[in-house]
Parts: C-alpha cells; structure tokens; sequence
C-alpha cells in the first residue's frame, strides 16, 4: 500500500508541475498588457488603400511606376538600364541588363511585384522566362514562365525551381501562372531571419506569398540563402538590406512595384 501511495503522490506532483509549466507558457504568450476593448489602447496609424487590387496604399515606398524606377538603382551602379516603354520595364541585354535592386534597404516588409513572361516563349525548363525577386538580396521568390498550357511537357521544370517557388528550396502549393505575356502578380510578406551576437541564425526568415491572388506560401520558414544545386543555409546579415530583381538573360517585364515597412510584431502596436 506505502509504495502504491508513494507513486500516487509521485503523479500529483507531476501534474502541480505540468500545470504549472502549462500557466508559465500561457503567460509567456501574453502579448498586450490591454483587456479586451480598452479605450485608452491607441488607435492603428491610418493608410489610405490603393483604388483597387495591387494599386500602392498611401504608406508604401514607390519602386516602379509604370514611367520611372524612382526606388532602383542598377548593380553596377547609377540609375536603372532596363528599357522603359508602355509602362513597364523590361530586362535588357549587355550594357542594357544587369541585375537591379532598391536604393533603400528592407527588413520585415510587405512587396508588390506585377511581371510578364516574354510572349511568345522562348527556351525551356529554367531557360524560359526567367528572373527573381531576392529579398535582402539573397532569399529569391523565383520568376519563371510556368503556364501549363501549351508544349508544357517542353518546359517543365524541377518543382523547387517553378514560378512563386522559394527557389531550390520549396515548390509554391500551387501553380496559379498565367500565360506568357499575361501581368502575374507577387504579393509577399516577409519577415527577416534573426541572428544572435555568434551569427547563428535564432529565428529562421518566414515568407507568406500570394500569386495571382492564390496563397502558394502561408507564413512558410526559409531555409536561408536560395542556391542552384546547392543545400541552403544562413550567414549573418544586417537587419535591413537591398530587395534585388534577377537579370536571367531573359526579357521579363515588370511593372508596379512597390513596398511597406513591417513592425517586428506587426500585432502589437506599441505605448
Ligand atoms: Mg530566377
């Protein structure tokens, strides 16, 4: 009977401790000190919505607008070379290409992007429409011409390496793309990767994409730095850095661009 109550109290003291452990993460989750519809919380910033679907709300940092690349500068330096005509851009070749990437530099940031994929096609699997949009310059959402239309079988590709694919890393869910030279569009929100005072990463990069409308990427974690062939892994960076559009060769076209600075904690609005 002893040993039987002694593992009796055993199982109590178990469950105190687990329910304590259990009210410790509760707590630990708090994220506002406010109760449920407290009048003195502050009142969200106010932005003003763009007309429509894809047009830039009010706070949103120009990159592209359909005349100038008021927010890009090329890499090699200076002012964009992308031809600009009919209010988009389009990739050039030789002194005309080159990559480009923002003259700011962001963190945590919701992007923007409008692209066409040149009409009529040309090339297959990765040699067919390609480009890419790098935030912080290194974690690329891949641009490629993935219609499943005509001569698809030609131009397959690797699933992690298709249009919205984080690319050599994960496949978007689906594929929403539309046909060459048809306005596809990125929505993507990005949170950064943190690293600690050794550079380790503490917090991987996570990334939500809509294609078209279509959710491919739901709050999905980032692998690191996106490579051919190669497994991807972090190297520390700073907090904010270039967002870098890919000169593939090709003669993608893109048009509206623009982006938002993010909070860390984009629920919490601060005292
Ligand atoms: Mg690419």
């Amino acid at each position: 009977m002893k040993v039987r109550s002694r593992a009796m109290k055993n199982v109590a003291w178990f469950v105190l401790a687990a329910l304590c452990a259990s009210v410790s993460v509760y707590a630990a989750k708090e994220v506002t000190k406010y109760d449920p519809h407290d009048e003195t919380r502050a009142q969200p910033a106010v932005v003003t919505p763009g007309e429509k679907a894809g047009d830039a709300p009010s706070d949103a940092i120009i990159l592209f607008d359909g005349k100038g690349a008021p927010g890009l500068v090329s890499d090699k330096g200076g002012d964009v070379t992308w031809k600009i005509e009919n209010g988009y851009m389009e990739i050039g070749k030789k002194e005309q290409g080159g990559g480009i990437h923002t003259k700011e530099s962001f963190g945590n940031c919701q992007v923007h992007v409008e692209w066409a994929s040149p009409s009529p096609p040309a090339g297959t699997s990765q040699n067919r429409g390609n480009s890419g949009v790098y935030l912080m310059g290194r974690y690329e959402v891949q641009v490629l011409d993935s219609w499943t239309g005509n001569n698809y079988e030609d131009n397959k590709t690797y699933a992690d390496g298709q249009a919205a694919s984080i690319y050599g890393q994960h496949p978007p869910m689906v594929n929403a793309s539309r046909k060459p030279g048809e306005w596809q569009s990125y929505d993507i929100i990005f949170l950064r990767p943190i690293f600690d005072g050794d550079g380790n990463v503490v917090r991987k990069a996570r990334i939500t994409v809509l294609y078209n409308g279509v959710a491919v990427h739901n709050n999905l974690e980032i692998e690191g730095a996106t490579a051919h062939k190669t497994k991807a892994k972090y190297s520390p960076h700073p907090d904010e850095m270039p967002i870098s559009f890919q000169d593939h060769s090709h003669p993608v076209r893109y048009r509206n661009i623009w982006v938002r600075r993010l909070p860390e904690e984009p629920y919490l609005i601060k005292d």
